[in-house]
């Protein structure tokens, strides 16, 4: 029988992650009158991926008057686009603006988490052992946590410095150094022309070249910081903004075959910026993609195609054969020296060690990573998986609609907010999502993405990390942003069922009743 002590959770929500995610679901909470809670972060500050990503730079490449919280809009960005270091400060504001500093506990890195059937309640576990309770869970640790080295042979071999984009090592210079770069996504495409003209020479390794859109970014000035201060036209503009990036992320993909002009003709738009920005055709054919827009995340930027153009930066488009102690080879046999190997390659993505990060254990005690590895990637709106009570997620599978993260942080965050407080309403103690409307949402998500561009010819040669190891393209939401919004704001309740722990009582009237023993009972209600 389960001691009366334990019965009380030492929080009533435990938030894993103190990024945008962990931030926004502690003030959703906040805003349904929830404020027993604790936001836990493995970092020493709040910021989560951009405190991790602190490479030169850094920054947002969807406007930064769209990618903040709707109700926390800024008109002092410096830039349209604002650099990671702002980002990270606007994290510390909002924090400190909801009063949420109190709820931090930071550089607290957790290895486990486990339901308990018997009182209802989440136990954390910390690196150092310690034991948190709590009555509901909200893992918020973005879907970026764990950093992907590439798998290549003799990498460990290497003698000179190796780095991971996101985990800059400030204190290493790379003044007269030979550097090459591994990967070619939106995180080279920022760092390649940042460093260009520090190092001696840089050789970037491409794989799959990455569509590059102009970028239309301006610091933010007296003039623009007066209008975006208007409430009015900030929100207009915002409007139109998300208008505009849903048309060219989610549009792109799940409208390419009620778009397809749109769609071949934004294409066309950009192999002609990409013209513009390389003469030489070989190395632009290089450097054009040969899969459509749209099955990876385009990117933008005024100065990395240009960057190829520099006698001391050269494209490599030959596999990497292997990495010898003080170079990389190549398929063609070439071995080019070089003093670091900056990775540029991504992140684990909804692999088993790393979507979770760490074993998260439900009912009968399944592993999520395992129930995920066997049976697919899969949650209800992205936020909830049967035999997980008590537990919601900001960034599960199938709950990204491409776009900015915002949208998906207040989206999922509505949604954790909303079945906990109806499960405090009826006085339960937990709250599962039923297997029905589970299912019946990951069948509709499969079968929306089968019919993008993703599983088609048009991305055959993208090697798209929307699709994981499983052949699912369990990243991403296959939903518009409106979709997204309404449903994890109002999803019947009763897609979720609610039980109640019964308080233990002593004595023989106790003795006698078996519920003693077995004492969940479903809600009334
Ligand atoms: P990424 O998009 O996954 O790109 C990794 C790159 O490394 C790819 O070019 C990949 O080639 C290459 N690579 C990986 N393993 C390799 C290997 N063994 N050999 C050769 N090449 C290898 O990672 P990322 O650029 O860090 O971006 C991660 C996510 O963060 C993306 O969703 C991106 O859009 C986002 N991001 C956002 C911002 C922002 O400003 N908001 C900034 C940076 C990144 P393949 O393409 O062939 O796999």
């Amino acid at each position: 029988m389960v001691n009366v002590t334990e019965r009380e959770p030492a929080y009533e929500v435990v938030v894993i992650g103190a990024g945008f995610g962990g931030i926004g679901a502690a003030i959703a909470l906040q805003r349904a009158g929830v404020d027993d809670v604790l936001v836990v972060d493995k970092w020493h500050r709040v910021g989560g991926t951009w405190s991790a990503n602190t490479y030169p730079g850094v920054a947002v490449d969807i406007p930064s008057f769209i990618y903040s919280y709707s109700y926390e809009q800024r008109a002092d960005w410096s830039r349209l686009f604002a650099p990671g270091a702002e980002l990270l400060q606007y994290a510390e504001d909002v924090v400190d603006k909801y009063g949420l500093r109190p709820k931090l506990r930071l550089s607290t890195t957790i290895v486990s988490a486990t339901f308990g059937e018997d009182d209802h309640l989440w136990r954390i576990v910390t690196e150092s052992g310690e034991s948190i309770s709590a009555r509901f869970l909200i893992g918020a640790v973005g879907g970026l946590e764990r950093p992907k080295l590439p798998n290549i042979d003799g990498i460990d071999s290497f003698t000179g410095k190796v780095v991971h984009t996101a985990r800059w090592d400030h204190e290493y210079a790379l003044a007269g150094k030979r550097v090459a770069v591994i990967g070619t996504g939106a995180t080279a495409l920022q760092l390649v022309p940042e460093i260009a003209d520090t190092v001696e020479h840089l050789s970037v390794f491409q794989r799959t070249p990455i569509w590059v859109a102009p970028k239309i970014d301006f610091e933010v000035g007296p003039v623009a910081r007066f209008v975006l201060g208007r409430r009015l036209v900030r929100s207009t503009l915002r409007a139109a903004g998300n208008v505009a990036v849903e048309a060219g992320m989610a549009g792109a993909l799940f409208l390419r075959d009620q778009l397809p002009y749109l769609i071949r003709g934004a294409e066309a738009g950009l192999r002609a910026w990409i013209r513009s920005q390389v003469p030489d055709p070989e190395l632009r054919e290089k450097l054009t993609p040969n899969y459509a827009l749209g099955c990876k995340r385009p990117s933008m930027s005024n100065t990395y195609l240009k960057a190829f153009t520099r006698g001391d930066v050269d494209l490599v488009t030959d596999p990497i054969e292997r990495i010898t102690p003080s170079g990389i080879v190549t398929a063609d046999g070439t071995e080019r020296e070089i003093d670091v190997l900056v990775c540029a390659s991504g992140f684990k993505v909804m692999e088993q060690d790393s979507t979770p990060p760490y074993p998260t254990y439900g009912r009968d005690g399944l592993n999520l990573g395992t129930f995920w590895h066997d049976h697919r990637y899969q949650a209800y709106q992205g936020v909830s998986v049967p035999r997980f009570p008590n537990f919601f997620m900001i960034a599960g599978p199938y709950g990204f609609t491409p776009g900015s993260y915002f949208w998906m942080i207040e989206a999922t965050a509505a949604h954790a907010a909303r079945a906990i407080t109806e499960t405090r309403r009826r006085g339960a103690t937990s709250c599962e999502v039923r297997q029905e409307p589970h299912d019946r949402y990951f069948r509709q998500c499969v079968e929306r993405a089968s019919r993008t561009p993703l599983f088609s010819e048009s991305c055959a040669d993208s090697n798209t990390y929307y699709i994981n190891y499983q052949g699912d393209a369990a990243v991403l939401r296959p939903s518009l942003h409106a979709e997204m919004w309404w449903q994890n704001r109002h999803f019947p309740l009763d897609n979720y069922s609610y039980s109640t722990v019964r308080a233990p009582r002593s004595g023989r009237a106790a003795a006698a009743d078996p519920r003693e023993v077995n004492d969940v009972v479903v809600a009334a209600r």
